[in-house]
Order: C-alpha cells, then structure tokens, then sequence
C-alpha cells in the first residue's frame, strides 16, 4: 500500500519533504500546494503537479496525509486546524510556549471532522523531546541539559540584516565546549546563557558602511546578543555565497542521574545531532510521522498527537514482526 501524500507550502521544508518522500519507496508524492501563482514553482519530481492552495479541497479523497509545510510564526496556527478538515494532517510547529494552545485547537477540528493531526514534529521540537522524555523516565533523579548547535539561526541572522548598513549576515549557535564537557563529565554545573552557548556572525557590510558601529550594534542587542559572547567576521559578498550558503545544525540533549541505594552510581545519556542541513532532515522526520498518521487514520482514530503519542512501530515501514527479528 503506498502513502499518498499532499505538500502543502513549497519553501525550505516542502523541498524537504519532495526528497524523503524519494527515499521511502511506500510513500507518493501526489501534488504540491502554494499560496504563490503555481506556475512560479519549480519542483523536483517529474509530473507531479502544483495547484493553487484554493484548490485543495479537490483532493480530499486523492491525498492520505497532507504535510503542512508553513512557517510556525503566522502560518500554521491557522493552517492546521482549518486543513485537517479535509486532510490527516502533520506539521513542524515550533513555538514551544504555544504548543498546548495549537494542540488544543488542532484537536479540537481533527475530532470534528474525524481526522488524524500529529503536531511539532521534527527535532526540537521533535525527536529531542522524544529522548527527554524518555531520559527522564529512566533517570527520575536527573538534570537535563539541552545545547543547540553549531548551527545558523534564521531569527538571529534576521536580526544582523535588519541593521543599517548590512548587506547580509549570517549567524552560528555554537555549544561552549567546556560546559558541554562539564556536563559530560556529569559535574552537574549550573549554567548561566552565556556559559552554554556562544554567537558566531558573518557579516557582508556596505560599501562605505562604519563597521565599528555595526559591530557594536550586533554585540549589544538586547535578547539576541547582548547575553552571549559574540564575535563578528566581515567578509566578502563572494565568501557568504561560497562557504555560507547552506543551513547546518544539530545539537545535544543529554540528562545527567544517579541510581541506587545511595545514589552511588552516576549515568549520563546523550543523544546528539549533527545536521548538514536543518530543513532536509526535519523533514526526513516529518515523512516518519506521516506514516504514522496514517496508520493512526486505517485504524479509525481521530484527534491531535504530538511525538510522544505515537508507538515507534508505527513510524517504520516495516512490520511488527520484521522489526521484532531484526531490531530488537
Ligand atoms: P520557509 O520560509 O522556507 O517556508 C515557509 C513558507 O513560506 C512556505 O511554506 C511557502 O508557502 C512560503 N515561501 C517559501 N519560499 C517563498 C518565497 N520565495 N516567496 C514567498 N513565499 C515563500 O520556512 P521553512 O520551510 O524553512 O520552515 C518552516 C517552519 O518549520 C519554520 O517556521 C519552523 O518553525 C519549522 N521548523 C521546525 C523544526 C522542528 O524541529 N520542529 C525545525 C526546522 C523548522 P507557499 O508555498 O504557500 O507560499
């Protein structure tokens, strides 16, 4: 049986999801949905087809499960729960003080319509919140730490550009080695923001532009730097284009514990990612929760889920009993 899947919103993840769709021989990629002219998109997959969004709800019997590809900000607080009327849904939501507020209304519409939505999937949140739940479930008497990076942050490099008399910019988080070796070590140190992370930004100035100021501009703003340590490189239009072009992250969740009767015995357990490009993998565990969802759907269920709600089993294409004689 192949998965029949609708991509809703074509930018960074919906290129993403086009690729995975390519590596999961039970999934199809049916159509692409842009709130843009259609004609505009270039997609990968030959003979898939680009319609307009107001067309969607043509293909309510075509498509399993549609992924909502929109950015967390604006569009998927209204995306999800008006799609998954029509549609088993799943989506990246990343606003994570909204979380329960888009759950609640996403689950409220899914049940309406007996419909299957699977919210914030990806991996912070993700599969990072998988492996804290599950740390915390094995190590009761524990901390948790959580590094991100190093990667770019599209917010923070927003905020560089927004400055006047820059041309582009570009910002790494960077994980501090020695508290994430602290941490390892399992010390159990009390971190401050800046013992955690540092901000590394490249910087293409204007001709002409007083890069003293621009630097003191980016060090010092509030919320997005003034807290870290912060260096800042100027380089040329032509080294941005050549060594900064792509979207890389990753990052660490580790929890720190102690067992037995005295607590005598420490554990540490860490999962880490290290992602040559944010979007394609997102996406990659997007594509696993849609297989999901529709399992979820030929069973009949209906409702909101986000990743803890799902059985493992159900995000391989494999049986239960392949996955009994082979992984376990
Ligand atoms: P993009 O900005 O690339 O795309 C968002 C939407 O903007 C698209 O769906 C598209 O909709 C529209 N768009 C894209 N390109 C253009 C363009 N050139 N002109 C006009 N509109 C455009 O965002 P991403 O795909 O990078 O990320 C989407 C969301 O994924 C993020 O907001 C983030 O919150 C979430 N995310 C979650 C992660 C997790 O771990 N849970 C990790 C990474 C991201 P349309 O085609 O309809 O115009």
């Amino acid at each position: 049986m192949t998965i029949r899947i609708g991509i809703l919103g074509y930018g960074n993840l919906g290129r993403g999801i086009e690729c995975a769709v390519k590596h999961n021989p039970d999934m199809e990629l049916k159509a692409v949905f842009t709130r843009r002219e259609p004609a505009s998109l270039k997609i990968l997959t030959e003979g898939v087809p680009v319609y307009s969004v107001s067309q969607i709800e043509n293909f309510k019997d075509e498509i399993d499960v549609l992924v909502l590809c929109g950015g967390s900000a604006t569009d998927l607080p209204r995306q999800t729960p008006e799609y998954v009327k029509w549609f088993h849904v799943v989506d990246s939501f990343d606003t994570h003080a909204k979380i329960p507020e888009h759950f609640a209304a996403v689950d409220k519409a899914a049940r309406e319509h007996n419909k299957v939505a699977i919210i914030s999937c990806g991996w912070d949140p993700g599969m990072f919140s998988l492996n804290r739940l599950y740390a915390n479930c094995i190590l009761p008497e524990g901390r948790d730490y959580t590094f991100w990076g190093k990667g770019v942050s599209q917010g923070h490099s927003d905020a560089i550009r927004r400055i006047d008399g820059v041309k582009d910019g570009k910002q790494y988080t960077i994980p501090v080695q020695e508290a994430l070796e602290a941490v390892r070590r399992g010390e159990n140190p009390e971190l401050t923001t800046r013992q955690k992370h540092k901000r590394e930004c490249f910087v293409v100035a204007e001709e002409g532009a007083d890069l003293a100021r621009i630097e003191n501009e980016i060090k010092t703003m509030p919320n997005y730097f003034d807290e870290y340590d912060t260096t800042v490189h100027f380089i040329t239009e032509e080294e941005m284009k050549r060594d900064h072009s792509g979207i890389p992250h990753g990052g660490f969740v580790i929890r720190t514990g102690s067992t037995g009767w005295e607590d005598e015995n420490h554990h540490v357990i860490e999962y880490s990612l290290k992602l040559d490009s944010n979007p394609q993998f997102t996406s990659s565990v997007i594509a696993a929760f849609a297989r999901a969802a529709y399992r979820f759907s030929q069973e009949g269920q209906s409702g909101c889920k986000t990743v803890f709600d799902v059985p493992p089993a159900y995000l391989s294409p494999k049986s239960a009993e392949e996955l009994r004689s082979h992984l376990l």
